[in-house]
């Protein structure tokens, strides 16, 4: 018999998430020989945390449920031959450290997975938030070669992808990002400008800077007044894929204002929301890139990993605080 870990949501969120907000639960599991036919016994090996389990609790999650989340698991105990023992594979079933499931719910690592990456890669570039810079820069602002792009929030799992793929695609690529370490980190991984949008006297000032000329796409992952000042810079016919609005999670409030109808009609601009899921039948086609730009190094990766499952919540606020460089996940 084993004895699960898992952290409930004790209290839904007001305003900021805190620690005293989750409760960490044992949970018994049945064995797999009453019953278990074609089941599967998992132990979760990394867990992500990601800033939409702020506002997904919100809206699908109850008191006293489990946090949702990703991970990856590895098989302990195997009834079914399509899942070996040993096999890693990624699984969506919340912060929790064993699992039971009978394989449909869990996606294999790719054969091709060398042996010399990091398997939590396939919670960051090479997973779901790699797969949103993907459809997101190419299906929803549609760059080309030569453009110029804006990406916020940029040092993290999604921002650090967007601007290498926009190199890849032959553009100019802006970011910023909220400490000077992650300006550097991002001149590094090949931005063509980056600036620390917490230090700089006026963000406006600094985005012309950056780009006089203005911006052809911009990847927001921020929302708020970041987003109504750099709507104010976009080119012409500008594209804005608005994949997140971080800036606006945790508010209790609903920030007024300014608003974006004047410039979005001035300029012609298209805005367009999107889920990564609308895609989900790319996925595949979007991880293969993906691994092929990791392991060629066009596109590098930095993770910033929390040990120990008891520090869940603890990662998932240092997270939404930008304590991140790179994708934010949790070591069992
Ligand atoms: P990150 O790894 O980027 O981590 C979150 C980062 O957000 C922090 O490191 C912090 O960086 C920044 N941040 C936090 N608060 C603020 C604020 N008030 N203003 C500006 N920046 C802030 O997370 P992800 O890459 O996983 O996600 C990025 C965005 O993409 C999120 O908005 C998320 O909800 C969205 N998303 C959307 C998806 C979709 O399908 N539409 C799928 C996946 C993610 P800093 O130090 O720079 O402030």
């Amino acid at each position: 018999m084993v004895i699960a870990k898992a952290w409930v949501l004790k209290k839904h969120f007001d305003g900021f998430p805190k620690t005293s907000d989750f409760d960490l639960k044992k949970i018994e599991l049945p064995n797999l020989k009453d019953g278990g036919k074609q089941k599967l016994l998992l132990e979760s090996v990394f867990l992500s945390v990601d800033p939409y389990m702020r506002p997904y609790s919100q809206r699908d999650m109850k008191e006293g449920d489990i946090m949702i989340g990703t991970q990856v698991a590895r098989i302990v105990e195997s009834k079914n031959p399509a899942f070996a023992l040993g096999a890693f594979v990624v699984g969506d079933r919340g912060w929790r450290t064993h699992f039971i499931s009978d394989g449909r719910d869990l996606q294999l690592l790719p054969s091709s997975w060398p042996e010399s990456l990091p398997r939590s890669l396939a919670l960051g570039a090479v997973g779901m938030p790699g797969l949103t810079a993907y459809f997101g820069l190419l299906e929803v602002c549609k760059m080309k070669p030569g453009e110029t792009v804006l990406v916020n929030a940029a040092a993290g799992a999604v921002g650090s992808v967007v601007g290498q793929i926009a190199k890849i695609g032959g553009c100019k690529v802006v970011g910023c990002a909220g400490s000077d370490d992650k300006v550097t980190y991002l001149k590094k991984i090949g931005f063509d400008e980056a600036f620390n949008y917490k230090t700089v006297k006026s963000l406006d000032e600094a985005l012309h800077k950056a780009s006089p000329d203005g911006y052809d796409c911009f990847f927001d992952n921020v929302g708020g007044e970041f987003a109504c000042v750099a709507i104010n810079q976009m080119k012409k016919f500008g594209r804005i894929a608005v994949c997140g609005a971080i800036s606006q999670y945790n508010d209790s409030v609903p920030q007024k204002g300014p608003y974006v109808q004047i410039p979005m009609i001035f300029k012609e601009l298209q805005m367009e929301g999107f889920i990564v899921n609308r895609w989900k039948n790319r996925w595949e086609e979007g991880l293969r890139t993906l691994l092929k730009w990791v392991m060629e190094g066009k596109v590098k990766c930095h993770e910033q990993v929390t040990e120990g499952f008891e520090n869940m919540p603890m990662a998932f606020i240092g997270m939404l605080k930008g304590e991140n460089l790179g994708k934010a996940v949790v070591k069992v």
